[in-house]
């Protein structure tokens, strides 16, 4: 584990002490926004699962992060709560997310969605998705209107990038999800690409079953200092 030198000097995360009263969840002492930890108990979300655990004191400290592990593990929220504790209280820009999460597949870009926006709701942020497959008009006039998270697939996005539709230099913060799956269906150099369009100060998780291979150069390239959080599945 090689810890890296980035920090939030922006961000005061306010830290529990031993008798704060309302640590009704696992979460409430992660110091996120309370309207945050609500909106997980509505959704029956009270303890961080094991990768959770993990990540999340890493990713909210503004530490690149790779995370490995099985699915079903609770990966999502391993790099959603992050992203949108980095993205609460700021602005929509016109057509520059501030967040950016990549994945594979359509399927999935719908999931992390679901998972994200009633908790991006509470937080007054914008989330779109931009999918291939899907009309990119609306796209476009979204992006246009402002989107502070974005979720995408890397074909879709190469294209709205190259006509000006969206902008990449504002991404403050920037997930792959499956990177593993990601180089598999082809995407490596569009993914290498799209990163490359990011601020490289911005802070960067990537999410996996594996970490060798292509996901290793995206590592290299991309996040060569971070923390590395790996759940070994129970055998
Ligand atoms: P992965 O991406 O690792 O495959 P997901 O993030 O999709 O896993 O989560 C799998 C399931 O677990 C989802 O239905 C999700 O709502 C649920 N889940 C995630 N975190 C928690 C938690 N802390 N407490 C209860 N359920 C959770
Ligand atoms: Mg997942």
């Amino acid at each position: 584990r090689v810890p890296s030198a980035q920090s939030r000097p922006n961000q005061s995360r306010p830290r529990p002490t031993a008798g704060d009263e309302q640590a009704v969840s696992g979460f409430a002492d992660l110091g996120l926004p309370k309207p945050l930890v609500k909106a997980l108990a509505r959704e029956g979300i009270t303890e961080p699962t094991p990768i959770q655990q993990a990540v999340l004191p890493s990713a909210l400290a503004g530490r690149n992060v790779l995370g490995k592990a099985k699915t079903g593990s609770g990966k999502t929220l391993s790099f959603g709560i992050p992203v949108l504790d980095q993205l609460a209280g700021g602005r929509a820009v016109p057509r520059s997310p501030r967040g950016l999460i990549l994945v594979p597949t359509r399927e999935l870009a719908t999931q992390v969605e679901r998972a994200l926006a009633p908790l991006a709701a509470v937080l007054g942020l914008k989330v779109g998705t931009v999918l291939g497959g899907m009309p990119i008009n609306r796209q476009i006039n979204a992006l246009k209107a402002g989107i502070d998270l974005l979720i995408a697939t890397p074909g879709r996005l190469g294209d709205l990038v190259e006509r000006r539709a969206c902008v990449l230099d504002k991404v403050e913060i920037a997930v792959l999800d499956e990177a593993d799956h990601l180089c598999d269906l082809g995407f490596y150099k569009p993914v290498d690409a799209l990163l490359a369009k990011t601020p490289s100060t911005g802070q960067r998780l990537l999410l996996s079953a594996t970490l060798d291979g292509e996901v290793d150069k995206l590592v290299r390239r991309h996040l060569p200092q971070h923390d590395l959080h790996e759940i070994a599945p129970v055998v």
